[in-house]
């Protein structure tokens, strides 16, 4: 490996730091991830990757562990009305057809990442507390003493990102009023469950999900309820089943048989954040919920984190330790608009499944989830690649 080329120092080994790990160790360059946390691990919960991040993850050659651990989601998923009424087929595959539409639980997934990366490239119980750079490099220095220098930092560093300060003054989060009770239930317990399908109910200010993980060994439930109460940007808060339960009373019998199921539930608050105008500060960029932390309404953070890592990679991939502030920039110039879409599509789309605002009309509300169908098509076909080689050439 050339001497020339950028060393990457990337802050947090979440979905969005040890993808794009994986994708800068594809394109040869040296990478080092450093974890807050003394180990590496994720809440029991899950979430789903989609065909414009299962693209990416092929082409790290994780391509086989998603198929193996991911549960496929496939033509029989359906957004429903509260009491079970069909509304429209959810759209899982993209514009050419292509199903790569699939429950993952969380876990699984940070493991399935992890597993792709060399023995020496992840550094636990390191917590990035400040930064500092000058024309020739950046350094990082950590609560337990140890400061490193690179010539790239990456903060992915999640919603609460301790870097973000360096790169633009902090910000509010955005409340939305909602919180989501959500976690597994095994499917020991309902042997009968279609494990092959999405499913959304709809219903007056609430909205239901569920879909299967690990292979179909889980069933992932999420249930979307107002409240008032404002509380901590966090996913691991527990919550009371029996709440739950009354919280989805008198809705299709399917959503009463998953919920008699649950033991233990947790609480998360909805927030996100205004898009920012800049990412990167020199030789500093933002990556994933430190960039963008979004609504989960359109089921992107994740996979939006994973495109920011793989146009990283393709736009550092020739790139000189002198060129690396510009190649930065170049990185969020291709990234923020588009997320930035996503974030207030998000937005938009909870006030749909919520029944919210103008969608208290439910017939409108009901054509509406089925056009979506057509805007799904395309978030999905959209391959990164072919636009960060072009940006790319102009660093
Ligand atoms: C309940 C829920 C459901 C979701 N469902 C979906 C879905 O279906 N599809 C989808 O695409 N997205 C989904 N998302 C969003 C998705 O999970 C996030 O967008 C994604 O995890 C962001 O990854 P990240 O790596 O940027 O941040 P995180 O996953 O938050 O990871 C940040 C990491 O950085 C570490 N860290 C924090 N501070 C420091 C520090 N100072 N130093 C070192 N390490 C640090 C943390 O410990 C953590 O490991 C969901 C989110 C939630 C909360």
């Amino acid at each position: 490996m050339s001497n020339d080329r950028p060393q990457v120092a990337i802050i947090g080994g979440g979905i969005g730091g040890l993808f794009a790990a994986n994708a800068l160790i594809a394109q040869g360059l040296d990478v080092s991830v450093y974890e807050q946390a003394p180990e590496l691990g994720e809440i029991g919960a899950g979430f789903y990757v989609t065909p414009n991040s299962v693209r990416q993850l092929e082409r790290v050659g994780l391509g086989a562990a998603v198929e193996k651990w991911g549960a496929l989601v496939g033509e029989n998923s359906q957004y429903l009305r509260h009491d079970g009424t069909p509304i429209a087929p959810v759209q899982v595959e993209d514009a050419s057809g292509w199903n790569a539409t699939y429950g993952m639980h969380r876990a699984d997934f940070v493991d399935l990442l992890a597993a792709g990366l060399p023995d020496d490239v992840i550094h636990c119980g390191y917590r990035g507390i400040g930064f500092e750079q000058d024309d020739e490099k950046a350094r990082i220095w950590f609560d337990n003493g140890v400061k490193i220098e690179a010539d790239i930092v990456v903060a992915a560093d999640g919603i609460h990102s301790e870097l973000r300060p360096n790169v633009y003054p902090p910000s509010t989060p955005v409340f939305h009023g909602t919180i989501s009770y959500r976690g597994l239930v095994s499917r020991d317990r309902l042997p009968d469950w279609p494990m092959d399908r999405w499913l959304m109910w709809a219903g007056p200010s609430k909205h239901f999900l569920i879909f299967p993980v690990r292979h179909g060994e889980m069933i992932n439930y999420v249930g979307f309820v107002p409240t008032d109460e404002e509380m901590k940007e966090s996913w691991s808060a527990p919550g009371d089943p029996n709440v739950l339960r009354a919280e989805f009373e008198g809705w299709d019998p399917r959503i009463e048989a998953v919920l008699s199921e649950v033991d233990h539930t947790f609480r998360w608050a909805l927030y996100d954040r205004e898009p920012l105008p800049t990412w990167t500060n020199g030789r500093l960029t933002l990556l994933g919920d430190a960039a963008h932390p979004m609504l989960p309404h359109l089921g992107q953070g994740a996979n939006q984190a994973m495109e920011d890592g793989m146009a990283l990679a393709i736009i550092l991939a020739n790139v000189e330790k002198a060129s690396a502030p510009a190649a930065l920039l170049a990185y969020e110039k291709l990234r923020r608009e588009r997320v930035a879409e996503i974030v207030l599509g998000a937005r938009q789309n909870g006030l749909r499944v919520d029944s919210m605002s103008a969608y208290t009309d439910l017939d409108r509300r009901d054509a509406e989830l089925a056009a979506h169908a057509e805007f799904r098509k395309h978030l999905y076909a959209y391959d990164v690649v072919p636009d960060a080689e072009a940006a790319a050439t102009a660093v």
